[in-house]
């Protein structure tokens, strides 16, 4: 069979807003062509078990979520490409984008590729994602019942994680890499009223101990930023909260972006400035940054898609 190469709906992105967009296009009769990206299935394939997607009263993996998204879109007609996108050409319908080995275009595009927590680079916490080392609080606080945690991290999201996580950690030791805060002083103060934190300023993660196949995380190396002095710590977690990067070097200049780099959407719906693109899911969501919200949008963008081809 060969490659498709146009769709009335192209969707970049193959996670839950990408394959939502999917099945909702699909079962409009429009024969959506994803593009999965460098991270087919998203986030979620980075995580282990989901306990917050409604409907999996007993959780489920994350990347066995993912699957299931996709073969209920492909169950009505969604089709999957792998390839990462290397440029797009907004200027003129049909919208094309550049794949390492050709060309596609949609008549419309929905853009879901995304966003990325930032990590700190080094190779134990690629090593320990997932078994230990986190990025949400929110997917993976609930493993963390009674046990001791570390948080990466000054800012807002550092002191709402570590807050968070006091639900169910017995302590959670905030490590910033400078000995004043980013987070507003609202979110500081409300951190340092809270008991249960402790707090280590002027210190960076050198290492991560643990191994995958044991316990996990057991402890870590810190780092000193004035002395340069290594203090080793005994802790079962360690969740970065140095900030997200959404996903959207390929549209600068040529779509709306927040002052972080997020794609805006017109209130109410998933629309770009753009007519016929539409954003969905953490590239155009600051705020939320959850499964359930990401396919609500992805939602948002087929049907809006939709619209939008019914009146061209
Ligand atoms: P920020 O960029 O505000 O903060 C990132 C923090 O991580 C900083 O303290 C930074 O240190 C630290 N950091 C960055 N890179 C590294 C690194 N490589 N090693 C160690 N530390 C590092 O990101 P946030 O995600 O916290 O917030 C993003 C935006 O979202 C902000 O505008 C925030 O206000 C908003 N937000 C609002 C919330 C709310 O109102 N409830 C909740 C969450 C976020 P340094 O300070 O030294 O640069």
């Amino acid at each position: 069979m060969t490659k498709p190469t146009h769709a009335k709906v192209l969707i970049l992105g193959s996670g839950p807003a990408g394959s939502t967009a999917a099945l909702y296009s699909a079962r409009a009769s429009l024969e959506p062509l994803v593009v999965e990206g460098i991270q087919p299935g998203g986030q979620l394939t980075i995580t282990t078990e989901v306990e917050n997607y409604p409907g999996f009263p007993a959780g489920i993996q994350g990347p066995e979520l993912m699957d299931l998204f996709r073969r209920q879109a492909e169950r009505f007609g969604a089709r999957y490409l792998s390839g990462e996108v290397t440029a797009v050409d907004l200027a003129r319908r049909p919208f094309t984008v550049t794949l390492a080995d050709g060309t596609l275009t949609g008549d419309t595009l929905v853009i879901a590729t995304g966003a990325q927590a930032k990590l700190l680079g080094i190779e134990s916490e690629t090593k320990l994602m997932g078994y230990g080392v986190s990025a949400c609080a929110t997917c993976d606080g609930f493993f963390f019942k009674d046990k001791d945690v570390l948080v990466v991290g000054g800012g807002d999201t550092a002191m709402e994680e570590a807050n968070f996580l006091t639900k169910f950690a017995r302590r959670v030791t905030v490590v910033h890499r400078r000995g004043e805060l980013r987070a507003s002083k609202i979110m500081q103060d409300r951190a340092r009223a809270n008991p249960k934190i402790a707090w280590i300023l002027n210190a960076t993660i050198e290492e991560i101990h643990g191994e995958p196949q044991g316990r996990g995380v057991t402890g870590a190396t810190l780092k000193d930023t004035h002395t340069g002095a290594l203090t080793k710590v005994a802790t079962d977690g360690v969740f970065m909260a140095i900030g997200h990067t959404p996903n959207t070097r390929l549209f600068q200049g040529l779509l709306d972006m927040d002052e972080y780099g997020y794609l805006v959407t017109e209130k109410s719906s998933t629309r770009t400035n753009i007519p016929g693109v539409f954003a969905c899911g953490d590239v155009q969501d600051r705020v939320y940054r959850q499964a359930i919200t990401a396919a609500g949008t992805g939602c948002m963008a087929a049907i809006d898609a939709e619209r939008f081809l019914e009146l061209d």
